[in-house]
């Protein structure tokens, strides 16, 4: 690509967070790296890459065709669908070795019929590898009540030439809070069905990145770490107190560009669609060549970017593909212009342009889009 304008990633970053984290789990817990969504942004492949070489043995995906992104390059390790995936699209796991999340019976007596209808000669002796999602309370995928998981159970008991149990686990909805009522609720529930088990599978897995900082004893046998592993504090949301991150995690990602137009703008004259800003006196504005196309958002306005060292505000309505912002004088076509700072204290860290932005930081990572370059350092 040709852009000047590009998401950095420091991969040293991302290879330090593993190298800790693994560190820091108990002997024989094993790290799952969630690179879904573009490795949150990031780049999954490249991220897959050095989490693997920094002691992570395995990967969570959303969706079967980011699973088959990974495949394509040649990443052997195993990976888990965190999504549910169309059962008419179970042989294709199968195939590619990829282990799919079950929330239902009736999943499993479709997915069933499918591989029998199949009739793949070299599938002998393979089975489809899945993970059984328990809903404690999440509310959005798995089993929930005891009379259909133990028929799913009986199941797969009876189907164990298609189907290997590789995983049970659960979701918290609220890890990285400071409140435990309804995480403890979950772990509660999680405990019931998982005591309804009659099939034993490999892993027992609760723990997001949120759970595995901040609730420690809750481990199991392995973690699904996103968040953390891109350096960011999961607790992390707008008038809320964090929670401390138990030991450090660097954040990885910077958004650059560079100045490609400057003008003096006189007493009167608007800036961008609907003129909501208008110059009160002569002033410099410097054009961006990035904008909501990019996932750097509309409301962005009114945010301060760094210009070299000066943080200027963004003036007038974010466009689609461009921006302007108010410089303190005249400054050169070419200048750097930093938009996201991969420093968790800067003005405009993910966090601040998160809180400007009024979401959360995992948001504004995925917004950046596919046109934008990743460059990695
Ligand atoms: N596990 C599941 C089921 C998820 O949906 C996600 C992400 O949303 C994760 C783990 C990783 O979460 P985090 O990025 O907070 O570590």
């Amino acid at each position: 690509m040709k852009r000047k304008t590009a998401v950095h990633v420091n991969l040293g970053a991302i290879a330090a967070n593993v190298r800790s984290t693994v560190d820091h789990l108990p002997k024989g817990t094993q790290m799952f790296a969630v690179v879904k969504a573009n490795g949150y942004g990031h780049g999954a492949v490249p991220v897959a890459r050095v989490a693997a070489a920094n002691g992570a043995t395995g990967f969570c995906v959303a969706v079967l065709d980011e699973a088959l992104e990974l495949r394509k390059h040649d990443i052997k390790l195993p990976i888990l669908v965190l999504g549910i995936t169309a059962s008419s699209l179970a042989l294709e796991a199968l195939v590619n070795d990829i282990s799919l999340t079950v929330g239902s019976l009736s999943w499993l007596q479709e997915a069933k019929q499918g591989l029998l209808a199949a009739n793949e000669p070299n599938l002998v002796n393979k089975k489809l590898r899945i993970h059984l999602a328990i809903d404690s309370g999440m509310g959005r995928i798995g089993f929930i009540e005891d009379d259909e998981f133990s028929a799913a159970n009986e199941f797969l008991l009876k189907n164990q030439d298609l189907f290997e149990v590789e995983g049970i686990y659960t979701h918290f909805a609220s890890a990285d809070s400071a409140d435990e009522t309804y995480f403890n609720y979950q772990v509660k529930r999680f405990n019931h069905l998982h005591d309804l088990l009659t099939v034993r599978p490999k892993y027992t897995h609760v723990a997001n990145s949120a759970t595995s900082l901040f609730h420690a004893a809750c481990h199991s046998d392995l973690i699904r770490f996103g968040i953390g592993m891109y350096g960011l504090n999961p607790s992390s949301t707008k008038g809320v107190t964090d929670l401390p991150l138990p030991y450090e995690l660097q954040p990885a990602l910077s958004l650059r560009s560079e100045l490609v137009f400057v003008k003096q703008n006189h007493p009167g004259m608007g800036v961008s669609y609907g003129s909501t800003y208008n110059s009160q006196e002569d002033e410099w504005i410097g054009t961006l060549p990035l904008g909501y196309a990019d996932g750097w958002q509309r409301r962005m306005q009114g945010f301060k970017v760094r210009v070299l060292d000066e943080w200027c505000e963004i003036v007038g309505r974010v466009c689609m593909d461009q921006f302007m912002v108010r410089l303190p004088y005249e400054m050169p076509v070419g200048t750097e212009v930093e938009l996201i700072a991969a420093d968790s204290t800067a003005p405009n860290s993910l966090r601040a342009v998160a809180d400007y932005a009024e979401t959360i930081h995992y948001e504004i990572a995925c917004l950046l889009q596919d046109r934008l370059p990743r460059i990695y350092e």
